[in-house]
């Protein structure tokens, strides 16, 4: 399907009511795959979207939206206690986590309630309670937006980093992922060291796939805003990884700065700690805020412009840098 001068209000949990020039909406791959062929010669403006979880708008967009719709979670094999699962681009990711929970496949429960579709997961390499998707993910399918062919990636050709992929750097822009191929178990190894997951599951009596999903999505639901109540994408910056030697020369000034080491030895400092200690919790201006619960998401009260809560992150940003020399990072990404 293809849609002249749309508004994107829809298509974006900021719900800013920006116009697309086009947007074509796929649902299955073959048609995708000819309309990419059919514009070789005129290639086009392309940004893809998939549910605008992650993405800020602060005008128009001349151009071709590409939204994929591909449907379908399937076992596509099995060894041992490993199985394949694959899922269409266009699959809501909780839809696919609560079914993966359901048949006591274990890989995603942590990133339960995580917006967005899954096409997009592998952009993002998301990640929750201590457990990034690149675990898990075993290939990924996509199609060339410059003419149509079809190629697959590696876990590996994919380079993922912390929210990072090769699909923001060197293919930025240059493909459309249609499937994802996820690596599952019926024997998974639990992550629960993160946060408070391992005292609230004792109060369940049981670990199990589904009270892990359970905990995540009652402690998602107590600390984030919902997009359908207020518009947001989530965490606006990534938490800055930082050395030992810098987080000693912070915590001279701040001893009780919470700090996270994650698998690999990295430092990181939650960037909502760094927002808040700048005194940015709960305020507001205009209909652009800071949430009062979580001073990582700038949240749209109303009727914000795309332009209007950049100009507040880059408030918030000079602030972290002026207190704590620190230049954070942008996870949303501003179009
Ligand atoms: C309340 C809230 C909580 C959140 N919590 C988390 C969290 O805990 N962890 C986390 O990691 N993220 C979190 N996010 C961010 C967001 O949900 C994820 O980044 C999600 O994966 C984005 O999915 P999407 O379909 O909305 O992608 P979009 O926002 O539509 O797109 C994101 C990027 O991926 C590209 N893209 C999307 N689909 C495709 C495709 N099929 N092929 C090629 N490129 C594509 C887009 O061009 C864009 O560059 C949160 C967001 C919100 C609103």
């Amino acid at each position: 399907m293809i849609y002249e001068r749309i508004s994107l209000r829809k298509f974006n949990t900021y719900g800013i009511n920006v116009k697309a020039d086009r947007l074509a909406a796929f649902k299955l791959e073959d048609n995708a795959v000819r309309f990419f062929r059919q514009h070789k010669e005129t290639e086009q403006n392309y940004l893809v979207l998939g549910g605008g979880s992650n993405i800020l708008f602060t005008g128009d967009f001349h151009g071709t939206i590409i939204h994929p719709e591909m449907e379908g979670i399937a076992m596509e094999g099995k060894s041992g206690s490993d199985i394949i699962v694959s899922a269409g681009a266009g699959v809501s990711w909780d839809n696919l986590v609560e079914s993966t929970v359901k048949n006591g496949l274990g890989g995603l429960e942590n990133m339960s309630l995580i917006p967005g579709c899954v096409g997009a997961v592998a952009v993002q390499n998301i990640g929750a309670y201590g457990v990034e998707v690149k675990d898990v993910i075993e290939s990924v399918k996509a199609i060339s937006l410059a003419d149509g062919s079809i190629r697959e990636f590696t876990g590996d050709e994919c380079k993922f980093g912390y929210r990072d992929s090769v699909f923001k750097h060197e293919l930025k822009g240059k493909y459309l992922i249609t499937k994802i191929l996820f690596r599952l178990s019926t024997r998974p190894k639990l992550c629960l060291e993160y946060g408070s997951l391992k005292d609230e599951l004792s109060k369940l009596g049981s670990i199990s796939l589904a009270n892990i999903r359970k905990i995540v999505i009652s402690t998602r639901q107590a600390k984030l805003p919902d997009p359908e109540q207020i518009g947001n994408a989530g965490s606006f910056f990534k938490n800055p990884l930082v050395s030992e030697a810098f987080l000693e020369s912070v915590q001279k000034k701040y001893p009780k700065i919470p700090v996270f080491r994650d698998r690999s030895g990295g430092v990181k400092i939650p960037a909502g700690w760094l927002i808040e200690q700048c005194g940015w919790k709960g305020k507001r201006i205009g209909d652009a805020g800071i949430h009062e619960k979580q001073a990582l998401v700038i949240v749209n009260h109303g009727n914000a412009t795309g332009r209007e809560l950049l100009d507040l992150s880059e408030k918030v940003r000079k602030s972290v840098a002026d207190a704590f020399g620190i230049d954070l990072e942008r996870e949303v990404e501003v179009i």
